[in-house]
């Protein structure tokens, strides 16, 4: 992570506008300035050439005014403290906006998995499970994948804690395999809920979907799956990329086929995929290309004061948790640039992680069909409260978001007399 930059003093920042403009007193919103739960912990994992090596895990419990902790695992060479304490912040205001009853969390290990055995990777995440036993639980805290981990490192996940706990308890995490007590629809469900913001927003601004060309940043759970939905409304993906960089083709990629090469193997990137036609193209070029629609779904502090004056989208839609710094939203503002924010555009995958959760707590079942129509119908009204309170506001959507979120935090912290 860059030395100038720290995601949590970005949320700090924009927590601060939204409560100066909900006019509420420093007192309502305090603790939403600080992490109630900070855990660091040192992950020892015997290695395939019998080595031992320590890794950094952390797991940060945002808030708990609403809720059950609830947010992702994720394994970077990067995460460190601060990183996982916005993401843990973020998801406290996703939850909110979205309406769901948790509050918020994050998990992750500073690892590059690439580097790793499936064996090494399969321990790894069984010690890290059992050093976050003390404070997680299916009413305590409840993890979900996140970047580089999937469901079937959350099987390994609930499996660690299952057995400590001498009981299968499927409902510690969210994002599991079918059979050990995922739920329908809950893999692709942040792309289809970033497909229905995209649509939402395409009706607000008259921008027609049929042919409208999109640029895709990432290729892994969100984008990947952002791109194939939103190629089966009739966009044209114009470009995607990944970690090893991007691929262009003017007329439109064939979407499907790109997905479903970079899935059939672990570790497959975008300069594995060979096909004539197809332009290559750098991240940064990505970001600059003339598209009616941007969806950044890879990492976070990718549009900022540097990268956002070349942006040529008229409309961006945050798959990623955090892709945009403060200083990147105010060029984007000016630029009259609408953008549809993280904790309402990607709040789909917690929203049917609500849904395996409640099934898990009930050993009962829903059909496909009804997951995506109550995640429809969620992220429709989230997307419209956000609307109108933007809109009420003179403001952006972030703000309104934003808005939206800390007075619901705000509202029950003040009726379960914690302000107090
Ligand atoms: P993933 O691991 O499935 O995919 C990440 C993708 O980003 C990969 O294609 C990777 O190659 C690419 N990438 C990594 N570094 C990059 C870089 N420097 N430039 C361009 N591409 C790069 O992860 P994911 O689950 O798709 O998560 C992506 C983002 O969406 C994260 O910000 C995550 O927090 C957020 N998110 C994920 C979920 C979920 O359900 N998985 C839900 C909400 C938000």
């Amino acid at each position: 992570m860059n030395s100038t930059y720290n995601p949590y003093d970005e949320m700090l920042k924009t927590l601060e506008r939204a409560a100066t403009m909900l006019k509420i007193e420093e007192d309502d919103y305090i603790q939403l300035k600080y992490p109630e739960r900070e855990l660091k912990v040192s992950v020892p994992v015997r290695m395939d050439d019998g080595s031992i090596r320590v890794f950094e895990g952390y797991r940060v419990q945002h808030s708990g005014v609403r809720g059950p902790y609830k947010g992702g695992i994720r394994y970077h060479q990067n995460v460190d403290m601060d990183e996982v304490k916005a993401l843990a912040a973020i998801m406290s205001f996703k939850c909110a906006v979205v309406d769901v009853p948790y509050g918020g969390g994050k998990g992750g290990i500073t690892v590059d998995p690439s580097k790793l055995s499936k064996g090494e990777l399969e321990r790894l995440t069984r010690k890290y499970s059992t050093l976050l036993y003390p404070i997680i639980g299916p009413h305590i805290d409840i993890p979900a994948p996140d970047v580089n981990t999937n469901a079937e490192v959350m099987a390994w996940f609930m499996d660690a804690f299952s057995t400590l706990r001498g009981q299968l308890t499927p409902g510690v995490v969210t994002g599991k395999p079918i059979p050990v007590g995922g739920s329908l629809g809950r893999g692709e469900a942040t792309g289809r809920g970033v497909m229905l913001m995209t649509r939402e927003i395409a009706k607000k601004t008259k921008l027609d979907l049929a042919g409208a060309r999109v640029a895709v940043q990432g290729a892994g759970n969100v984008g990947g799956t952002s791109a194939k939905f939103l190629h089966r409304e009739g966009c044209k993906i114009v470009a995607i990329s990944d970690v090893s960089g991007g691929v262009y083709q003017e007329e439109g990629l064939d979407i499907e086929q790109i997905i479903d090469f970079l899935s059939a193997e672990r570790g497959r990137t975008l300069k594995d995929y060979n096909l004539s036609g197809l332009k290559r193209i750098s991240n940064a070029e990505m970001l600059q290309l003339d598209v009616d629609i941007l969806i950044p779904a890879a990492l976070e502090n990718e549009i900022t004061e540097k990268t956002a004056p070349s942006i040529k989208a008229k409309v961006i839609v945050e798959g990623a948790n955090g892709p945009t710094t403060g200083e990147g939203d105010k060029i984007l503002e000016d630029k009259g640039v609408i953008v549809v924010p993280d904790i309402l555009a990607n709040a789909g995958g917690v929203v049917v992680s609500y849904f395996e959760w409640l099934q898990n707590l009930q050993n009962f079942k829903w059909e496909e069909e009804e997951i995506n129509q109550k995640l429809e119908s969620i992220m429709v009204k989230a997307f419209n409260d956000v609307w109108n309170t933007a809109q009420k506001s003179e403001t952006s959507l972030r703000m309104g978001a934003y808005m939206l979120a800390v007075d619901r935090i705000a509202t029950a912290s003040k009726l379960r007399g914690l302000s107090c």
